[in-house]
C-alpha cells in the first residue's frame, strides 16, 4: 500500500549538514519511495540527561510503498552507514532517523511504535508536521 510518511532526521556529530544530506539522498533511493517535502534544517538543543552539542533536525515527509516495519530496517542500515555507533540511548550520533508518523498506518510493538511515542512532546515535531501538511498538494 503506498502511504505517506513523516521522518525526522537528526545529527549532533560531525558534518552535520552532511549526514542530514546524504540521508535525504538515501531515502530518495529506497524501493518504492519518493521524498514529497523538506521542512528547514533547524538547529535544536540536545534532549535528554546526556550532555552533548546541538542537533541540526529536519522532517521529510515522503511517499512510500515499503510498511513501516521495512522503512525501519532500511533507516537502520542508511544510520549505519552514516557511522552511528549505538552505545548510549540519548547520546551524540551522526544520524539519527525516527519514523514519527504514517499516515494511514500504525504499529505497536516492542521495537516499533508508530506514531512515535514522543510527537506529542516535541513541540519542534508538530510544527514541522502541521509545515508539510500544509504544504502537500494530496
Ligand atoms: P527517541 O526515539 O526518544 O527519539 P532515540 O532516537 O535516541 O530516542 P534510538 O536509540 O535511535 O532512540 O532508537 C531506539 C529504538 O527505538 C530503535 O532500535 C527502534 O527499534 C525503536 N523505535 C521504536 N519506534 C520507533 C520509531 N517510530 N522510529 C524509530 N525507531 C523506533
Ligand atoms: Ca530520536
Ligand atoms: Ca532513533
Amino acid at each position: 500500500m503506498k502511504d505517506t510518511a513523516y521522518l525526522a532526521l537528526g545529527s549532533n556529530l560531525g558534518q552535520r549538514e552532511v549526514f542530514l544530506a546524504q540521508a535525504r539522498h538515501e531515502i530518495a533511493q529506497l524501493k518504492g519511495t519518493r521524498i514529497l517535502g523538506e521542512t528547514e534544517v533547524e538547529e535544536t538543543a540536545p534532549l535528554g540527561p546526556v550532555p552533548q552539542g546541538p542537533f541540526l533536525n529536519q522532517m521529510i515527509a515522503i511517499q512510500t510503498e515499503l510498511s513501516p516495519r521495512e522503512l525501519l530496517g532500511e533507516v537502520q542500515r542508511i544510520e549505519a552507514n552514516a557511522g552511528r555507533i549505538r552505545d548510549k540511548r540519548w547520546g551524540p550520533r551522526t544520524l539519527d532517523i525516527d519514523i514519527v508518523l504514517f499516515e494511514r498506518q500504525s504499529v505497536s510493538e516492542p521495537d516499533l511504535t508508530v506514531p512515535h511515542p514522543e510527537l506529542a512532546n516535541r513541540s519542534f515535531w508538530l510544527s514541522e508536521l502541521a509545515t508539510l501538511r500544509g504544504a502537500s498538494v494530496e
